[in-house]
């Protein structure tokens, strides 16, 4: 960032950058420094610093990076910057990303499976099912391009041997989903140990999304 004073509302998206991030922490979803937050500002993002714990972040700690890929400042953007910058640039329609490593997410996408349409809450990411992005180093263009991929059409998706990635239109929305999608893998993982999901079928998933498309999903109040 530049020495320029920050705008009043850049102040407060920095300040609902942090509280979504240490959000994370709280409701279980991320530990240690292992996730990362951004939100779109201007034609760029704000993106949580590469190796700085979320309780340690102070609002001119994030980083701008802008639509190039450029940064300034002593702090490094998240190690990840390269598929939050992806996702924001090619989805013009979503504001925020959340990143993290989730033990339930974690755990099918170790097994590189998709989420299927074992709760009707599965159409909550956009689809008939939550995809797990093949496998690619963190940080790198290739991961980027698989979770471009696996989000096509859809707002959440697993990446394989890795985590998930939430999106949303907003921060709040995107840690919503992101909750979400950590109990549905959650739901999952426990009903595999039971003898398997019984699926909902595609027309049953069309009635439902829908439903969200007419009425929004059901979310937290
Ligand atoms: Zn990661």
């Amino acid at each position: 960032m530049s020495a320029a004073p920050i705008h009043p509302d850049e102040h407060a998206l920095r300040e609902a950058l942090i509280t979504t991030a240490l959000e994370t922490n709280r409701r279980g979803l991320n530990q240690g420094t292992s996730g990362n937050v951004s939100v779109r500002l201007g034609d760029g993002m704000l993106i949580t610093p590469s190796g700085v714990p979320y309780e340690a972040l102070r609002p001119e700690d994030l980083v701008f990076v802008d639509a190039n890929g450029h940064w300034e400042g002593s702090l490094r953007p998240s190690s990840e910057w390269h598929f939050h910058r992806a996702i924001l640039q090619e989805r013009r329609e979503l504001a925020a990303v959340i990143h993290v490593h989730s033990v339930h997410a974690s755990v099918v996408a170790i097994q590189g499976r998709d989420i299927p349409a074992l709760h009707y809450m599965v159409a909550a990411a956009g689809g008939h099912s939550i995809r797990c992005a093949p496998y690619a180093t963190f940080g790198t263009e290739a991961l980027s391009q698989h979770a471009l991929e696996a989000l096509r059409d859809r707002t959440a998706c697993l990446l394989a041997n890795h985590g998930m990635i939430a999106t949303g239109a907003n921060l709040e929305r995107a840690l919503w989903l992101a909750e979400e999608v950590e109990l549905l893998a959650q739901q999952y993982v426990l009903s595999l140990q039971i003898g398997g999901p019984q699926l909902l079928d595609d027309a049953e998933m069309e009635r439902v999304l829908a439903k969200f498309r007419d009425y929004g999903p059901r979310e937290r109040t």
